[in-house]
Formats: structure tokens, sequence, C-alpha cells
């Protein structure tokens, strides 16, 4: 494919890419049961339970020390999450990783070749915009770019 080519290497002035690992996302297929595993794990119960209509996923947030732990399940056949569980099984679904503006970076990514899997940042859990990176471009590891919506209507 023509994006391999393309694909530019890190350069040492390159300013940082992320600010920081924001989330884990874990698909399950039960997520009532998942909340009660995970607030065993984390000696907490989940803080946020959360549809996303775009995806078609329930999602719950734990508290995991200094980063958050998302679960997801699928609400219907069409959403990701059954897709990936239907291919993979259940487990490590993305690691999401916190950017300032979340639109720029997106045109960082692409101008280095990597594949963006939507081209404008979508609403997800959690009050963030966020956008993925192509699993293919990252090592079999799907990467969520996410943004506090709060931080971009300042
Ligand atoms: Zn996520």
């Amino acid at each position: 494919m023509q994006h391999q080519n393309k694909r530019k290497s890190f350069q040492k002035t390159d300013k940082m890419q992320f600010e920081k690992l924001d989330h884990i996302g874990i698909a399950v297929k039960d997520i009532e049961k998942s909340n009660e595993l995970f607030a065993l794990l984390t000696g907490k119960k989940a803080y946020k339970l959360e549809a996303v209509e775009s995806e078609n996923v329930m999602t719950s947030f734990f508290d995991g020390g200094n980063m958050k732990v998302e679960l997801l399940q699928a609400t219907d056949a069409t959403s990701p999450i059954a897709k990936f569980i239907e291919k993979r099984g259940e487990g490590l679904h993305h690691i999401a990783f916190e950017v300032e503006n979340i639109e720029e970076k997106m045109k960082d990514f692409e101008a280095k070749g990597f594949r963006l899997l939507n081209k404008t940042p979508k609403k997800g859990a959690d009050n963030k915009l966020i956008c993925f990176l192509h699993p293919k471009d990252t090592n079999g590891v799907l990467i969520e770019l996410c943004q506090s919506i709060e931080i971009s209507e300042q």
C-alpha cells in the first residue's frame, strides 16, 4: 500500500506527540459481570457508566490510579466491539493517549503516513473527542487519541 512508502520517521525535533496515557479499553461480552470483576480488581466501583451511540457501545470507567480502565460492551451486532470480539474474543481493545489539540495531532499523524480510522474527531465516552489510528500502522494495537471537550471549548 502507498501509505507505507509515504511513512516518515519521527525526528528528534518533533514535539511530544502524546500528553499521557489516559486509559486502556477492554472489550467485554457482559459489562455487568465485568463491572463486578473490575470492582474486585481495583477495589472501587465504576465511577461512570455511559452509552456511546456513535460506536454502539455501553462503557464503564474505573479509576486505575494513574490511568483509567474503560470496559466496552457492544449494544448491537454492528458495533466495532461486536466485530472485535467475534474475531479475537474478549480482551485488550485499545490504548488511549490524551492530546491537547486533537485536530492538530490528527494532521501530524496523517502527514507522517499513519491512517486515521475517522477523518474528523468524533464524540467518545467520558466527554472526549476521539480519533483512532489504524492498528496495522501501530504494531497491531488500536491507538485512540482523546481530547477533553472542556479544553476545546474554552
Ligand atoms: Zn477509549
